[in-house]
């Protein structure tokens, strides 16, 4: 599932091809995917010109001139593809239609953006642009983890009495948006804060450490999708996925990477999710 690095590695790789380009030809082929498309989508969109493309948590949004901005959300396992675009470094050939490409979007730069779902989790949407933060899937999120309304003292106030566990706090979308399971547990690690520490009894300096710690996880992670991919796309045009090293994360039993320290990474649920730790380093 695509947490918010590989979302913004997927809205940089698909910058070059959509921003400041217009629309000639918008292919839908289904009614719907997680929930229905808005009505008319493809009349809507054709001959639109995105005029931006921006990133609120996991949903991509792309202005467009007419007014309306386009929501993409990938869901679990939505995947985006730009070929033909000749503003790239390396061009990609337009690859033959698959099973479960859904959308289709033919740019007037000779670029096409094809939306790929097996699972059809992902969805689309088109909303009023003067109106974005409004939206039912965006009113309640939280501030962005790297926006300036994101500082010591907002997460000092949001966890302050909680009797949650500091790991179930920081999953909460409400608090900070964009966070998943697998940020959330090397942020802790990095901490040195244990999962399942109740929120509201971290001492205020620690709770002030993880606003850097988070920030500093998130951006290594979309540097090393930078670095990793051409253009943020994979050999054949794929958008957003790459190949990252965890501290903890999928490490169940095998050795902590702190130096000198000589405990296994262990692994728990909570509320269904596995959380990676070093119970000896994070206390
Ligand atoms: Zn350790």
């Amino acid at each position: 599932m695509p947490e918010l690095p590989e979302v913004e590695t997927v809205r940089r790789g698909l910058q070059s091809a959509m921003e400041g380009a217009t629309i000639t030809r918008a292919q839908v082929n289904r009614p719907d995917l997680r929930w229905p498309f808005p009505e008319r989508m493809a009349e809507r969109l054709t001959g639109a010109k995105v005029t931006q493309l921006r990133r609120r948590s996991k949903y991509i949004l792309a202005d467009l001139d007419r007014g309306e901005t386009l929501l993409i959300h990938l869901g679990m396992s939505g995947r985006m593809t730009v070929s033909g675009d000749p503003l790239g470094q390396f061009a990609h050939d337009h690859p033959q239609a698959e099973k479960h490409d859904h959308v289709v979007f033919d740019m007037d730069n000779g670029a096409r953006i094809t939306f790929n779902d097996p699972r059809r989790f992902g969805a689309m949407d088109l909303l009023p642009s003067d109106n974005t933060e409004t939206h039912p899937l965006i009113a309640k999120l939280g501030p962005e983890p790297l926006g300036n309304d994101f500082h010591e003292s907002y997460l000092a106030e949001r966890l302050a009495g909680k009797n949650t566990p500091i790991k179930s706090a920081l999953l909460d979308q409400r608090i900070v948006a964009g966070l998943g399971n697998i940020y959330v547990c090397e942020t802790l690690f990095r901490a040195g804060i244990a999962p399942k520490r109740k929120a509201g009894a971290i001492s205020e300096t620690r709770v002030h450490s993880l606003v850097p710690i988070i920030r500093q996880v998130l951006q290594e992670a979309i540097e090393a999708g930078g670095s990793s991919l051409r253009d943020f796309r994979q050999a054949d045009g794929e958008l957003g996925y790459f190949q990252h090293t965890f501290d903890v994360y999928g490490r169940e039993g095998e050795p902590c990477k702190t130096p000198d320290c000589t405990n296994k990474i262990s692994r728990i649920t909570q509320s269904g999710r596995s959380s990676f730790y070093c119970a000896q380093c994070q206390r």
